[in-house]
């Protein structure tokens, strides 16, 4: 007695037609009439016939139940507005209202993109839906499934970006994702998205959609590369052949976004006769097509399985061994003998044919390919990826290849460092007068001295540093995106492999010069397991930006200028240094598995648009100005409140701080530190930089320079030079800081030795978790979170005591 509207019938293409020539047509109601005994199968009326249909079959007709629309509001139909009078106080609705509310329910439209790596899918998705994911010029950079929306022509529309994958073979992970994303959730249309520049590789991929027999459409982007090469493409004509409309697109810019949508929402509500097309099969010539009917005779007797997969996709794939269709054959009844036969058909094809049938049916599609090609495709032979072969026969070359890089890492470093002063000044000066300002106007007592003794103090020693990461991520981004990265992979490979690594480990550490987070999770794009495990072992030696701002405080305070850069440098070599020697011997003892060969490509260069350059930047900046608000907003008041209680007015700063709960913590850790000559406030700042390496520089900030007793000292030789109002300078300040830390027993060499720690302890609580997600293991991270610790415990010990000798 249940009653509904049929909103949409999902699936495959073969299924869809036979339901919907059964009369399941959307608007039109259905009733149900009676359960079989064993409630399979069940009886429906419809259009006033009664028709049965199994659970399965029925499970792929989406409706809208009278008691949904009962519960509807109005605004959920509000994309319809000549549906909304009537409705909402009375949940009795007749079945005109019903027809018209599930005609309204029907107007979301979901949407998967599908496409080779590096083809663009990120850029129309983040185009169409005003998403801001990553994009990178180097496959692999989509490793999850990312959804979006956007409304259009009254449409909704859920859009899905998927991983790339050449092929939907059963390979890599990635391959059996997408194939059981098209199949389990039966998105209504799939974009099929092609590089044009690149056509008869990606056209592969959309040979054997074709065989899914799913409702497609086909974006030919990077259209504007094919008009700049100045080959001729009939696109039209390709759509014809191919069976699906084919709509050129630039992703990036959003050409073409709109036809493709209006494209979209016609075979959607009209099908695909009604946008001029008609599904196809691949012909894979005649004994091939002669296999996959005998195969498909048989895998057809199971009605289960048709309602499901196209047949024909399905006697493709058998014949091709796919492993996990084989296996969902195996499971269900009569599957032994599918198989039989597809094995007899095997065996008859490699004797007429001479290869295996996998073989011969990759060649044919490739063969149907250029035929297209042929009839479609005008190469006017002009050499079109000049630019980057003049390009690359620099980067990648054998001699310029590496000077190039680390001049362009260098570069890098030196214009963080040198522009990104500027804008800190500022900013430092700014909060230095928010801290004077309030210092003399706020009343005596621990709410002023919360406000700039913590927060001042810690968030002030850490914020200043942000157009300077804003910078360094302004770099890193371009790399990514202009395709360089890819270039770094390649020439790196082989010393990447002298550390048993792969040359793609090294995307992720140039991504850690900015965050571990993500770099950690740019791994996935590492196939091989024991490769990525370790690559994520030793990634947290890569000095992220978070730590930038220890190294620049320590190192302006107690080193000459002239060496400044060298010894960051030093830090940053002996990050990589570290991180090979553990590599080795992760990769030697520890991790098992074997090496798998180096497949990378090597897109052209793309310059990418300054759009989303400084979108990527500007979201890094986003998330470092969050961190202040909390995480390091937070620890500065733990800190300082730490220092502050108990509370003894009469003490000076330093007794006062040396009886506080933080300096007895200090004091009980101290001897832990002593092989590195590390004084209490050290020692509690790399604890507190557990949270977030920013924290070690914000306690140094509380602890530290905030001390009255030498700021004030500072002051007055300060009144004999210039006004005592004016700000403290850089140098300086680092000269306040070297003096306060002096007073401790600090010297230059305690000072690489903290920085040695710092750089190679427990990376951060964020990193940790990182890891976590992506091993999935207890085990790998918290041996991630001790072995750093360890090491970074001994190298600074050595350092320190070595270079005792010889000071
Ligand atoms: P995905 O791997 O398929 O998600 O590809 P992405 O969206 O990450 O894009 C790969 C690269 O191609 C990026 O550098 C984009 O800026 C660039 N790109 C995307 N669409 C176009 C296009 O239509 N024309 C050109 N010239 N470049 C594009
Ligand atoms: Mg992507």
């Amino acid at each position: 007695g249940e009653k509904g509207v049929i909103i949409k019938v999902l699936g495959h293409g073969g299924f869809r037609k036979r339901i919907v020539e059964m009369g399941f047509i959307k608007g039109k109601v259905v009733e149900v009439l009676l359960n079989a005994p064993l409630k399979d199968p069940i009886k429906y009326k419809v259009m006033g016939y009664e028709i049965s249909l199994r659970r399965q079959e029925a499970g792929m007709i989406e409706i809208l139940s009278e008691q949904e629309a009962g519960k509807l509001d109005v605004s959920e139909l509000s994309l319809n507005p000549d549906v909304e009078r009537g409705i909402g106080e009375d949940t009795r609705t007749d079945d005109d209202d019903l027809e018209r509310m599930a005609l309204s329910r029907r107007r979301t439209i979901n949407v998967a993109l599908v496409g080779n790596p590096n083809c663009g899918k990120t850029s129309l998705f983040n185009v169409a839906s005003g998403a801001h994911e990553r994009v990178g010029n180097y496959g692999g950079v989509t490793v999850d499934a990312k959804d979006g929306w956007f409304d259009y022509e009254g449409y909704h529309f859920r859009l899905i970006d998927l991983p790339g994958t050449y092929s939907l073979s059963a390979y890599s992970p990635e391959e059996v994702y997408v194939r059981h994303h098209i199949i389990d959730k039966t998105p209504d249309i799939i974009i099929n998205v092609v590089d044009a520049s690149n056509l008869e590789r990606n056209l592969y991929l959309t040979t054997q959609l074709i065989d899914m027999n799913v409702r497609m459409v086909i974006a030919l982007n990077m259209y504007d590369e094919l008009e700049q090469s100045g080959n001729k493409l009939d696109h039209k004509q390709l759509g014809k052949l191919l069976g699906a409309p084919v709509i050129p697109t630039v992703g990036h810019k959003g050409k073409g976004i709109d036809e493709l949508f209006h494209t979209i929402i016609r075979m959607y509500e009209e099908g695909e006769q009604a946008v001029g097309f008609r599904h196809i099969h691949i012909s894979h010539g005649a004994e091939i097509e002669r296999s996959i009917e005998e195969v498909k005779r048989m895998v057809r007797k199971n009605e289960d399985i048709r309602s499901h997969y196209s047949t024909r996709f399905l006697s493709i794939k058998l014949l091709e061994n796919d492993r996990d269709v084989e296996k969902l054959i195996k499971e269900m009844p009569g599957g032994e003998e599918i198989l039989r036969v597809r094995d007899e058909e095997e065996q008859r094809l490699h004797n007429v044919l001479k290869v295996e049938s996998e073989q011969a049916i990759t060649d044919a599609k490739y063969g149907f390919i250029a035929g297209a090609m042929r009839e479609t495709f005008v190469d006017n032979h002009i050499d079109t990826n000049h630019a980057t072969r003049i390009i690359d026969s620099f980067v990648t070359n054998r001699v310029l290849g590496f000077p190039l890089f680390f001049i362009f890492l260098f570069v890098m470093f030196w214009v963080t460092f040198t522009v990104g002063q500027y804008p800190m000044d500022w900013i430092d000066a700014g909060v230095g007068a928010i801290g004077d300002f309030l210092e003399a106007n706020m009343p005596e007592g621990i709410l002023k001295a919360m406000i700039v003794d913590g927060i001042i103090a810690g968030v002030g020693a850490v914020i200043g540093f942000l157009p300077q990461i804003l910078i360094l991520y302004l770099f890193i981004s371009f790399m990514e995106d202009c395709g360089y990265m890819a270039r770094a992979a390649f020439i790196m490979d082989k010393v990447m492999h002298k550390i048993g690594l792969h040359g793609k480990s090294f995307i992720p550490f140039i991504m850690g010069f900015g965050c571990n987070v993500p770099a950690v999770m740019a791994t996935r794009t590492i196939e091989n397991r024991r490769n990525r495990l370790v690559t994520m072992l030793i990634l947290p030696m890569m000095s992220c930006s978070a730590r930038w701002p220890v190294y620049v405080m320590m190192v302006g305070a107690f080193f000459a200028v002239k060496y400044q850069s060298l010894v960051m440098l030093a830090l940053y070599i002996c990050g990589f240094i570290v991180a090979a020697l553990m590599s080795l011997a992760f990769s030697k003892w520890l991790v098992k598995g074997d090496d798998t060969p180096f497949v990378m490509e090597l897109p052209p260069y793309r310059f990418p648009t300054r759009k989303a350059i400084f979108r990527h930047t500007w979201e890094k900046g986003k998330q470092y100005l969050k961190k202040m608000g909390t995480i390091i907003l937070v620890a500065s008041i733990v800190v300082w409140a730490l220092g502050y209680f108990p509370h003894h007015e009469e003490l000076d700063q330093q007794e006062q701080q040396e009886q506080s709960y933080i300096g007895r913590m200090g004091k009980a850790i101290e001897p832990i530190f002593s092989p590195q000559g590390f004084d209490w406030k050290l020692d509690v700042s790399l604890i507190a930089g557990v949270g977030a390496k920013e924290i070690v520089a914000s306690t140094i900030g509380i602890l530290y320079i905030n001390d009255d007793s030498v700021a004030e000292e500072e002051d007055s030789d300060e009144a004999v030079a210039s006004d005592g109002d004016e700000e403290l300078s850089q140098t300086e300040k680092y000269q306040v800081l070297r003096e306060a830390m002096e007073e401790n027993g600090i010297t230059p060499r305690t000072a690489f030795a903290y920085l040695l720690f710092t750089l190679l302890y427990f990376p951060c609580i964020a990193t940790i978790a990182a890891i976590k997600g992506e091993t999935g293991s207890w085990k790998w991270t918290i041996f991630a979170a001790a072995y750093t610790t360890v090491v970074a415990w001994v190298v600074s010990a050595l350092f320190y005591q070595i270079g005792g000798l010889f000071v």
